[in-house]
């Protein structure tokens, strides 16, 4: 037929999976076709996502930093925000600056970027709808692609959850980051990493803001006493939290919204500006097609995929959100060229023993290898040194003195096995205990690094110095 058209690698989704898999696979030789139903390349991490939820974090800081100098013997006049003009910034400045850029690698890469929703026909082919016109396929329309080898880098999406129907003031997390105005009351239900960054955000943004949360702590994945310094922040700057609260339901007014939870079956309403509601994303699996393969899927409706990336199918390939794991950016980038490689014919293996994870509070968090609770579990024996930021002198000078670095150590060769930091830069200073970690460093080797002065990378070395048992500023 005309209107089919062969391609030996095509991706579906531009997100960090789908992008950077296109890249690679293009540097290795591969004739690439990325299809992509959004108007922009990049993804939810991109568009709506990782960069510009920072975006408004920064903002949040600007916003705080101009209303209260004090300390250093800096006087300011009263900040106002227009946050008509922070929003602009954030869309173009930020996220159209980092798609444009994308947009621009793809065309570099002489990848062909097609505009339109993939839906699988089968094991070997699918079809190109323009977006929004999938109920037309039946009439045997849209653009047919045959392809030797395929990865799915379809993402994943908000999660609504019963009596919260997504409407104008009850919003998922993209809903959250682009709010016209600050809202004065802001519920958000679910205080997990994209929670509680907003929260902090919007906080900083001049909102109140109560945490409803379902278990017994914020951002559960990091360990207690990382979460209790942040948590003791976000009540500084006005945000009420509350656990082991259960949702129950929304009532949307004309310019209000009703939010009722419960906690220990006692029913509270608060009534909100918004009611934003990120309490996890479903993958991306159910909706193109997929059923048509012989891709298997998990009870989660994740794609199992082995080593390489590779699904059931020999030739058809996942990565990202819609696999197992955290639902990283980072871990989406890593598996992307992985299963580039794989297809190039490369000997190329996921390997997850370094993959960090970050939240962006204030202060950051952050997280690789095992914690020392993780160690116990697997019966490792370990020794673990921590040194606070309040002895380092960067830290101090920086007014940031808060938190500390944890480092985790097999207890006879001293073997890094994890690190958390919490404190100023976190998000930065993780990568070093990533190589760490990865490469199966000592503490030695860390210890023996000369790290600059004054730096915030330091507490990493001072720590390590602990554990060869010669501390320092301690
Ligand atoms: P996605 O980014 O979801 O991209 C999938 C793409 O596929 C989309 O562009 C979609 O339009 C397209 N697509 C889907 N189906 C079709 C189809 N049938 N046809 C054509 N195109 C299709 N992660 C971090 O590591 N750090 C952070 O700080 C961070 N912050 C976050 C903040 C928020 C508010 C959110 C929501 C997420 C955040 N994440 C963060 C998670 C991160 O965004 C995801 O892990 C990442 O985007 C996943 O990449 P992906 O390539 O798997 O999929």
């Amino acid at each position: 037929a005309e209107n089919v058209i062969e391609k030996d690698t095509v991706i579906i989704g531009s997100g960090p999976g789908g992008y950077v898999a296109a890249i690679r696979a293009s540097e290795l030789g591969q004739d690439v076709a990325i299809i992509e139903k959004s108007d922009t390349v990049g993804g939810v991490c991109l568009n709506v996502g990782c960069v510009p939820s920072k975006a408004l974090i920064t903002a949040g800081h600007r916003l705080q930093q101009a209303k209260d100098s004090s300390t250093y013997g800096i006087s300011t006049s009263d900040a106002v925000i227009d946050f008509t003009k922070t929003q602009a910034w954030k869309d173009e400045k930020v996220v159209a600056r980092m798609t444009n850029g994308v947009q621009m690698l793809l065309k570099k890469h002489h990848v062909e970027l097609i505009n339109g929703e993939a839906y699988l026909d089968s094991d070997t082919q699918l079809r190109i709808m323009p977006s929004g016109e999938r109920q037309f396929m039946d009439n045997g329309g849209g653009q047919t692609i045959k392809f030797k080898n395929l990865i799915l880098a379809t993402g994943s999406r908000p999660i609504e959850i019963r009596g919260f129907k997504f409407q104008d003031r009850v919003i998922d997390s993209t809903g959250g980051l682009n709010l016209k105005e600050v809202p004065k009351e802001f519920v958000i239900i679910g205080g997990g990493y994209v929670g509680t960054e907003l929260a902090g955000a919007y906080a900083d943004l001049g909102s109140h803001v109560t945490i409803l949360e379902g278990s017994p702590n914020i951002i559960p994945n990091f360990e207690k006493d990382m979460v209790s310094i942040v948590k003791k922040n976000l009540e500084k700057k006005g945000v009420t939290i509350i656990t082991n609260a259960m949702a129950k339901s929304s009532e949307q007014k004309a310019d209000s919204v009703d939010v009722t939870y419960e906690v220990d079956g006692k029913p509270s309403t608060i009534t909100a500006d918004y009611c934003m509601v990120t309490v996890g994303r479903r993958p991306n699996t159910d909706n193109f097609g997929l059923e048509m393969t012989n891709v298997k899927t998990n009870d989660r409706g994740l794609v199992e995929v082995d080593e390489q990336g590779k699904t059931s199918v020999d030739h058809i390939y996942a990565i990202g959100d819609i696999t197992p794991g955290p639902a990283l950016a980072h871990k989406a980038f890593f598996e992307a060229k992985t299963v580039a490689g794989a297809i190039s014919g490369k000997n190329t293996a996921n390997d997850y023993i370094g993959v960090p994870a970050v939240c962006f509070t204030d202060p950051e968090l952050a997280s690789v290898g095992l914690t020392e609770k993780d160690a116990k579990d697997k019966g490792i024996e370990v020794k673990t040194a921590k040194f606070p930021f309040a002895g380092n002198a960067r830290a101090v000078s920086l007014d940031a003195a808060e938190g500390f670095v944890k480092l985790i150590a097999q207890k006879d060769t001293g073997t890094l096995l994890g690190g958390q930091i919490v404190g100023p830069g976190a998000s930065d200073l993780i990568s070093e205990l990533s190589v760490a970690i990865n490469c199966q460093l000592n503490a030695e080797d860390i210890a023996l690094t000369i790290h600059p002065h004054p730096t915030l990378g330091e507490p990493i070395q001072e720590a390590a110095d602990i554990l060869i048992g010669y501390p320092t500023h301690i």
